[in-house]
């Protein structure tokens, strides 16, 4: 069955909300932004992007291109409040809704059909009602999946919609600059042009020795993506089939190491909790929160479904790693892991295989904690970790 997804992105969103809060501003090219010389932009109306500037721009270099710009500083908390008016009209209209940043998520609709409508029709009123009841404008985008309704939702932007469905898939994404697809970041996109792919039409019908030489073993994923090839699921926030650990840290974290150390802790707790529900894990989702507030969760499945912790931890390594590359320079403010697709452990999963050194190791620890507490056992490789509010939620029904 074909699914219907929308992308639903708030236009310009901080500056709109200082525009909406001071009139005055309409018009005027304004960033949002640290307003100190080590400042990044973190919102830029459409006035100043005429002149460059983009968010995550230091506010120094921004300035050069615009000198005339308003800068304000972020007002997370207003920010905020509006975001939950927003997100409460996307709830109205499907539970599964995975938010994606503040201003941004992709609503999975496809089960409202019957008794809302078209999902064109919903779109329309989801930008209605999200002017009406906070005076602000989004743009969406629908199709049949979260890869092309994200490219559908810039497309028309600002204030914009945009359907791409099988009748305009080839018209609409064939032509798309190769840059923007994504996972071509600025140093494959040198070598992906040298080898005269310039749109996503280009690289779907390019040779598989072409491919294959710029993208390796990506090379398949990256074509089904320029074919606009997707099956990722919308994953709903309250998802009561998952289990789950995050951190915020007291201090936003850049350096890598760091994170991959709290990275291990948050998994350990994971799987120990997995196996003491006696279940196995089908997908790892790592959840990131930058500085800025801006949200991102990778997703990957594991085959077979495991409850151990090593096997968790490479896949949750390879996501962050994989995020880390796309923004190399951001510090983070929360790192979540969760494991979902649960499904009861047979005895035959607890002791298969390749998998057997694992599951001892893990079951020695797991016990030797429920005798003496928590924190007697830290895993190899974990380094001490500064002071955090640490909450850990289990989301099992
Ligand atoms: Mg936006």
């Amino acid at each position: 069955m074909t699914r219907a997804i929308l992308h639903v992105d708030m236009d310009a969103f901080y500056a709109s909300v200082e525009t909406l809060d001071d009139p005055g501003l309409a018009g005027k090219p304004v960033i949002v932004g640290g307003t100190t010389g080590r400042g990044v932009v973190a919102a830029a109306n459409y006035e100043v992007r005429k002149f460059g500037v983009h968010s995550a721009m230091p506010m120094g270099e921004a300035l050069r291109r615009c000198p005339q710009a308003i800068c304000i500083r972020p007002r997370m908390s207003r920010y905020q409040e509006l975001s939950r008016q927003v997100f409460e009209i996307f709830h109205e209209y499907t539970p599964v809704v995975e938010g994606l940043s503040l201003d941004e998520a992709f609503l999975d609709v496809t089960a409202s059909l019957r008794l809302l409508g078209p999902a064109e029709g919903m779109a329309l009123r989801i930008k209605r009602d999200i002017r009406r009841h906070t005076g602000l404008t989004a743009s969406v985008g629908l199709s049949q999946n979260k890869l092309l309704a994200k490219i559908a939702s810039d497309l028309n932007k600002p204030d914009g919609f945009c359907r791409i469905g099988a009748d305009n898939l080839r018209a609409v994404i064939d032509p798309l600059p190769i840059q923007r697809l994504f996972g071509v970041g600025p140093k494959t996109l040198v070598r992906v042009q040298a080898a005269g792919i310039r749109s996503f039409g280009d690289l779907r019908q390019a040779s598989d020795e072409t491919v294959w030489r710029l993208f390796g073993k990506e090379g398949a994923t990256m074509r089904a993506r320029a074919a606009g090839i997707d099956d990722r699921p919308v994953i709903a926030e309250r998802d009561e089939k998952s289990i789950s650990a995050e951190e915020t840290f007291a201090q936003d974290i850049r350096s890598q190491t760091q994170l991959l150390a709290h990275l291990t802790q948050l998994v350990d707790r994971t799987g120990a909790r997995v196996r003491a529900a006696h279940l196995m894990a089908g997908v790892v989702t790592l959840k990131i929160r930058r500085s800025d507030f801006a949200t991102f969760t990778r997703q990957q499945t594991i085959e077979p479904a495991t409850h151990d912790t090593a096997t968790i931890l490479s896949v949750a390594k390879g996501l962050l790693q994989g995020w880390r590359a796309e923004y190399p320079d951001w510090s983070v403010r929360l790192l979540g892991v969760g494991v979902s697709h649960l499904n009861p452990a047979t005895q035959g999963d607890l002791f298969a295989g390749e998998t057997i050194k694992n599951a001892r190791q893990d079951a020695a620890v797991d016990q030797i904690r429920q005798r003496f507490g928590a924190k007697v056992i830290v895993r190899g490789g974990l380094l001490p970790t500064p002071a955090a509010d640490t909450k850990a939620r289990r989301g099992r029904a």
